[in-house]
């Protein structure tokens, strides 16, 4: 069963590709490659990514950088990459909009419910940049609120790990993946730290499905948005 709409969350880091930051333009042609089948394949695409390949708030607020002003930055960051994007997909042949939860004008549309409706309606993926615009927060938070506000049936959550185990499989030869837990578990447990507790809070509330799963392989993206085996999935 594939789904009808849904968000796919990508993460900065994933898109420095080969690199230790900044954007891999090959990697994000593959991407716009394997998004491109699950589109085709009638599945409606919202995209949230991050912008932790050039930088994130918590990380460079101090020495006398306010955490209000290097949220702005790590805000700004997430409004590169879905520039960067947009233009990748457009040039491999997905229809893309970039809309924008800060106010850029010159460069994005703005964020606004029934446009970004009237897009997907046309058969544009779309991206979101600026995560929610506010800062102390993170694009995995505002991934489940856009998933919500867009009435998306999953947050698919790309990761360079294939999904949730019940130790950490770095440290320990014996973990095991978990293929289904509930949000409240997810909560409780500290030992899982694949997305963070406003994102996994808000999704608890409005019983939002969560999967976690492993976007570098091939297929993967695929077959997660089909609603096939991978990962694991929150909810
Ligand atoms: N950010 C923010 N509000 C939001 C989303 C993001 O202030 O709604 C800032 C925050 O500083 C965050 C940075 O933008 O660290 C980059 O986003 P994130 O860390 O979620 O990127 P990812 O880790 O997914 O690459």
């Amino acid at each position: 069963m594939s789904y009808k709409r849904v968000l796919l969350k990508l993460s900065g880091e994933q898109l420095a590709g080969q690199y230790e930051s900044g954007i891999d333009p090959i990697f994000g042609a593959w991407l716009a490659r394997e998004i491109k089948k699950a589109h085709s394949d009638g599945t409606e695409i919202v995209i949230m990514v991050g912008g932790g390949n050039f930088m994130r708030g918590a990380q460079i607020a101090g020495h006398g950088i306010a955490r209000v002003t290097a949220d702005h930055m790590g805000m700004l960051a997430t409004m590169i990459n879905a520039l960067a994007l947009t233009d990748i997909f457009e040039a491999n042949g997905l229809q893309t909009r970039c809309l924008s939860n800060i106010f850029a004008e010159q460069v994005a549309e703005k964020f606004i419910h029934r446009l970004a409706n009237k897009h997907i309606d046309n058969g544009r993926v779309i991206i979101v940049a600026g995560g929610s615009g506010r800062p102390y927060l993170t694009t995995d938070t505002a991934a489940v609120e856009i998933a919500l506000e867009l009435d998306c049936e999953v947050v698919l959550k790309a990761t360079k790990v294939d999904g949730v185990y019940d130790k950490d499989p770095t440290k320990h030869d014996n973990a095991e993946k978990i293929d289904k837990i509930s949000h409240q578990e997810a909560l409780e447990q500290a030992s899982i730290q694949v997305m963070d507790q406003a994102a996994l809070g808000l999704a608890l509330e409005h019983k939002m499905p969560i999967l976690i799963f492993d976007s570098m392989s091939e297929g993967n993206i695929v077959s997660a948005i089909k609603g096939q085996k991978v990962g694991t999935l929150i909810g």
